[in-house]
């Protein structure tokens, strides 16, 4: 050891590293080194020698970036993958989705759902992941105990279900839980209201009253379709961007998820309120609930981040996926082919969902000091060649398999495209079995 060493966990070598900030930057043979839970060297290969590292990996055929940030979802879900598609959202939900959920949801059904949904997401690049469901508990737990990030927004309604019998007791629930977990690193606790449709405006005042004296996060379903609105003003007087406004819920704390319905007014709202958008195309296009104009809010400083949104309605939880989609509905929507770029759709999926989650200072970049989520995507494939431009490739080519390490706060949990916490041949039997169960119960849900 040199007397100039410094030392290091891990240190990689890279052919490049896309580090978000500064958004576009592309660093050709860089290397990145971890010390515990923080990225803490970012220089040019060359340079790197004076590092010295218990783990060293070559990575030539490889960008390192940020672990991707999945804004919205609902992990549990995914046992619900293809069993009820090509419907419209409420018809979907109504006559399919809450009927299958009052039969089937239990804390194992959430336990193992949770887990097919981290397993998907870790081999696609996703680090951090907010939820909104059932069981919050549960899935806080599973999502410490197989090492990754995530928000878990617990759920209110008006109405009882599996959970809870009325809005105190989800709420309450919802704040034990966040007490439980208050000094952990990777989860937070915030408010998941899941819509102005079914949670009334009394119970929605208290949230912003909570969530403001606690500094907490709340998530909701908005504007998710045109009837949505219309359907609030019919019986509100004003739209639910509105209503949420008067009742003191919109703010820089506030991450209203979908918004297809969103005017000059709506827009000028959010920008003024410093709320967050979190942009789910897939989703939006399979319920045919409409397009967010991600471009007019961006150009109006409004943040825009990506969710999946369920494996029920998507259907899978790929990232990848998510920026190539609104890149491309972003430039056939405005009839502009320099709409949404690579590196706007890459900062989306990255930084922007960082700062949507109030995590800014933590992730969403490679930056020494910041935590370790790193990720690495191998394009040296076929699909990935040849390559003039490693963004390019990350947003139009890559489908999410190329996807070959993952570290969060420093700790790998992909290796060579295998998952390090979770065992696939213990996973999936469980999964085929829940299968079963349901897919007998199929037919008692499903209209002509
Ligand atoms: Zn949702």
């Amino acid at each position: 050891m040199n007397s100039q060493a410094i030392t290091a966990d891990t240190l990689l070598h890279a052919g490049w590293i896309v580090p978000v900030v500064p958004r576009g930057a592309v660093l050709e043979n860089y290397s990145l080194a971890i010390s515990g839970n923080r990225i803490s060297a970012l220089l040019p290969r060359a340079a790197a020698g004076v590092i010295e590292a218990a783990d060293e990996l070559e990575l030539p055929d490889h960008v390192l970036l940020p672990g991707l940030v999945n804004c919205h979802g609902h992990a549990a879900m995914s046992l619900l993958r293809g069993y009820a598609d090509d419907r419209a959202l409420m018809p979907w939900l109504q006559r399919h989705i809450w009927p299958a959920e009052t039969t089937h949801v239990s804390a194992q059904f959430v336990h193992d759902g949770v887990e097919l949904a981290i397993a998907e997401m870790l081999r696609a690049g996703t680090t951090t992941w907010s939820d909104m469901y059932f069981y919050p508990d549960v899935c806080t737990a599973q999502a410490r105990r197989l090492g990754t990030r995530c928000q878990v927004t617990f759920p209110i309604l008006d109405n009882a279900t599996v959970w809870a019998r009325d809005a105190d007791e989800y709420i309450s629930k919802g704040l034990a839980l966040r007490d439980a977990v208050k000094h952990s690193d990777l989860v937070t606790v915030g408010f998941g209201p899941h819509a102005p449709y079914t949670v009334s405006p009394d119970t929605l005042q208290k949230v912003a009253v909570l969530a403001a004296e606690l500094d907490a996060p709340v998530q909701i379903h908005l504007h998710e379709t045109r009837g949505e609105v219309l359907q609030a003003v019919e019986q509100y007087g004003e739209r639910p961007l509105e209503s949420l406004h008067r009742l003191g819920l919109l703010g820089p704390r506030t991450q209203c998820v979908h918004m297809t319905d969103a005017g000059d007014q709506d827009i000028a709202r959010l920008a003024a309120s410093g709320a967050h958008v979190v942009h789910c195309p897939q989703s939006n296009m399979k319920l045919a609930s409409g397009a967010c104009p991600v471009t007019r809010l961006l150009q109006h400083g409004v943040n825009v981040a990506l969710g999946t949104d369920s494996a029920a309605s998507n259907n899978n939880l790929n990232l990848f996926a998510e920026m190539q989609c609104a890149a491309l509905l972003a430039k056939l929507q405005s009839g502009d082919a320099t709409a949404l770029p690579a590196s706007e759709a890459l900062a989306m999926a990255t930084i922007n969902g960082a700062r949507a989650l109030g995590l800014e200072d933590r992730i969403g970049s490679l930056e020494v000091g910041k935590q370790a989520d790193v990720i690495a995507v191998d394009l040296g494939g076929p699909e990935t060649q040849p390559l003039y431009n490693p963004l390019s490739q990350l947003v139009y080519a890559c489908n999410g398999s190329q996807v070959s390490h993952s570290w969060v706060a420093g700790r790998p949990v992909l290796a060579q495209g295998r998952l390090t916490t979770i065992d696939l041949d213990h996973l999936l039997p469980r999964i085929r079995a829940w299968r079963e169960r349901i897919g007998s119960t199929a037919g008692q849900t499903l209209d002509q």
